[in-house]
């Protein structure tokens, strides 16, 4: 195949950052945007079509030979499977694929990419594969929204899990991160709102527009008052085809969908509620908004005095004692906005957590499953002002990193070292001490967070004053002189400015009792369930105990309640040791440009890509490093026939003796296995080939 060499940039003799560069953007511009590191998977994101993944395509890559083609995705596809399956030499086991790259660099592309081929592969029952092929649709319209990054950008995190018994795929589990809830009362200049409500008021009928309420797009605030072309809408139209269509075959009922158009319906009522005071200072909706009041009521299915009461006054219970605390237009307008984004939130928990109970593995219970995993999540975020999401958003990013160097770079050496081979070490970033900042108990950033946010009157100063005195002296934070709370983390991706506003009241994320006692008497079925539950950390919705429990319950909550930033922790936690015990395969997706056009290399935006990916550093290792580790057992098996002795012992002496009839060089010798470079295999079929 000739201009393809270089496909594994492992190979590349002179490697410097210029020649990764180089070979990248080279066959880049041959429309060749997969590229191998080794084992590592390096996708540039084209922004075009490429008939890269037709059926006969496909087809190609189905339990092929690695080396025999050129780099794709769907060899990666193949290879998870395969080794899942136990048909290479791993052994069988889970899996799991880990996607990262900024924001448009692909990684949800190549998500739905392999999930089609994986399904491809097992040949899956027909129905099943198809809902499983359904639910990033259903999700994306949910949880995805035009940015100034990328037109369907995922603003939450995801990890899919495929499970499998024997070759067939069984069911499927999911679980979101952080969905960015914010954006339903705010999006930023040039951004949206989540993709469903663009859908819905295109796409909706006008007999279902007046039963929902439903009026003119460019009315609703939420909406900032944007909806688009007619060419536009037109597209939006059909994706809410698309959205009915992927819920009807996932199985959602015909009732749950109405309930969750009403709430969406109420979110937009609701966004349009302002406030004025009066002469005696009790607050009162603007005449203009008494209407959206009467509407927002009537789609969430509560009494209008009871959603104006809680919007307009917070009821605290203090020894014993009722206290009705009025808000001034700030609270109102504060309280109204939560409750829009709590409802979205659980419309959309609660929409993972019905796709998991309908995609559940229908097995006996002893029957065991494998699977394989693929995580969708967040790449580094660093925008102008950096908000608690972006600090718990590039935690996990630490986190993959560390996973990434481990499984690279620490593993590699330490079996060199258990070897007893003589070994340079490889310098890397060890991101560790970061993590350590950020997640170690009793004093790391987010267990300080959770300290200051259980006092009722700390506030963000006080924090950030916290973090000042607790880690001046850490190499990786610095302290930010300025009136504003702010602080700074020195990422492995570089230095982010943190600005602690608002990260106490984030990380409490408490909704007001009067809030959702409002919601549980809600005779719209889906929203009095929504709120009558808690979502376990699994992301099960698990009904709430009895009524008669509900005081208990709430004493609990109010005081035991899990912070944001404790049950992200945890749940990044599980997915760690999920992933430690799998085994990996990496796929880097890299932004090529900052315009999302076709063609175009934006050499210094790759540049940054490559090193905090730590590409470069991956490129040395797999080149320096011992990449095929047969032990003397399984290598005298199969190479004694050099020799002309089959019944040859199976040991170090016999491979010694083996290896030394030949003229291949560079390999060592361990306590119990050799170490090639992975050129000496070839070099070694060609010499059984020539027998
Ligand atoms: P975010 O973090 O914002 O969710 P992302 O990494 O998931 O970003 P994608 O949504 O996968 O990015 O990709 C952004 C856009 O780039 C896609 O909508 C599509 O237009 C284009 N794109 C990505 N991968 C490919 C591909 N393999 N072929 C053609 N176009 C692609
Ligand atoms: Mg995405």
């Amino acid at each position: 195949m000739e201009g393809l060499f270089h496909e594994d940039l492992a190979a590349l003799s002179d490697l410097d950052e210029q020649s990764l560069l180089e070979s990248l953007s080279q066959r880049f511009k041959q429309d060749r945007i997969y590229t191998y590191i080794g084992d590592i998977l390096v996708a540039i994101n084209p922004f075009k079509y490429l008939p890269l993944y037709v059926k006969e395509v496909s087809e190609r890559y189905k339990y092929h030979e690695k080396s025999k083609l050129p780099p794709h995705i769907f060899a990666v596809a193949d290879r998870a499977y395969q080794s899942m399956m136990g048909r290479l030499a791993t052994g069988r086991r889970n899996q799991c694929i880990v996607i990262s790259g900024e924001s448009g660099a692909g990684k949800t592309e190549s998500t739905k990419l392999l999930l089609r081929q994986i399904m491809e592969l097992c040949r899956a029952n027909s129905q099943l594969e198809q809902q499983i092929l359904q639910v990033n649709p259903l999700l994306e319209a949910f949880g995805n929204a035009q940015t100034v990054m990328n037109d369907n950008s995922s603003r939450f995190g995801k990890y899919i899990q495929l499970r499998f018994h024997n070759s067939s795929v069984k069911g499927a589990k999911i679980n979101e991160y952080l969905l960015e809830k914010s954006r339903v009362v705010h999006q930023d200049e040039g951004e949206r709102n989540f993709h469903i409500f663009y859908c819905m008021l295109a796409g909706i009928s006008p007999d279902d527009k007046d039963m929902y309420g439903l009026l003119d797009p460019t009315q609703y605030r939420y909406l900032n008052g944007r909806y688009g072309s007619e060419d536009i809408v037109r597209k939006w139209g059909e994706k809410y085809s698309e959205v009915c269509n992927a819920m009807d075959m996932v199985g959602f009922q015909e009732q749950e969908k109405v309930d969750m158009m009403t709430i969406l319906a109420g979110i937009l009522s609701l966004g349009n509620i302002m406030f004025e005071p009066t002469e005696t200072d009790v607050l009162r909706v603007t005449g203009k908004s008494m209407g959206w009041l009467k509407a927002t009521a009537g789609q969430f299915g509560v009494q209008e005095e009871e959603l104006l009461r809680s919007l307009t006054c917070t009821l605290s219970v203090t020894r014993g004692e009722a206290i009705r605390r009025l808000h001034n237009q700030q609270q109102a307008e504060d309280a109204r906005d939560s409750i829009a984004k709590v409802a979205y939130g659980r419309v959309f928990g609660w929409i993972v957590s019905k796709v998991n109970e309908l995609l559940a593995p229908n097995v006996d219970f002893d029957v065991e499953l494998t699977e394989i995993g693929i995580l969708d999540i967040f790449g580094f975020e660093n925008f102008a002002v950096n908000r608690f999401e972006q600090l718990c958003i590039n935690l996990a990013n630490e986190q993959l990193q560390y996973f990434f160097n481990h499984h690279i770079f620490l593993m590699e050496q330490n079996e060199y070292k258990e070897e007893g081979i003589e070994w340079e070490t490889i310098s890397f970033k060890d991101n560790k001490p970061i993590l350590d900042l950020i997640l170690t108990k009793p004093i790391g950033i987010l267990s300080l967070l959770d300290e200051q946010s259980a006092f009722p009157q700390a506030s963000d100063r006080d924090f950030v004053d916290k973090l000042n005195s607790k880690f001046k002296s850490s190499p990786h934070y610095e302290v930010v002189r300025s009136r504003s709370p702010l602080f700074t983390v020195v990422h492995y991706a570089g230095k982010v400015q943190y600005n602690g506003g608002g990260f106490l009241e984030m990380n409490r994320d408490t909704i007001p009792a009067s809030i959702r006692d409002l919601f549980i008497n809600s005779v719209t079925p889906l929203l009095s369930v929504l709120f009558a539950a808690t979502i376990s950390r699994t992301g099960t919705l698990m009904p709430r105990k009895a009524k008669v429990m509900q005081k208990a319950d709430d004493n609990f909550n109010s005081t035991r309640k899990q912070s944001v930033g404790a049950q992200f922790k945890h749940s990044l936690a599980v997915l760690m040791e999920k992933m430690f015990v799998a085994s990996p395969h990496f796929v880097r997706c890299i932004k090529p440009n900052g315009n999302k056009l076709p063609d175009q290399v934006d050499n210094k935006r790759v540049m940054d890509q490559l090193r905090y990916n730590g590409l470069l550093e991956t490129i040395r290792i797999r080149r320096d490093g011992f990449s095929w580790r047969p032990s003397f057992k399984e290598f005298a098996q199969r190479y004694n026939i050099l020799l002309i002795k089959p019944d040859l012992p199976l040991t170090k002496e016999s491979c010694l003796s083996i290896l030394n009839t030949t003229e291949i060089h560079g390999w060592k010798c361990g306590s119990s296995r050799l170490f090639f470079k992975y050129w000496h295999q070839e070099e070694l079929s060609r010499l059984l080939e020539r027998l």
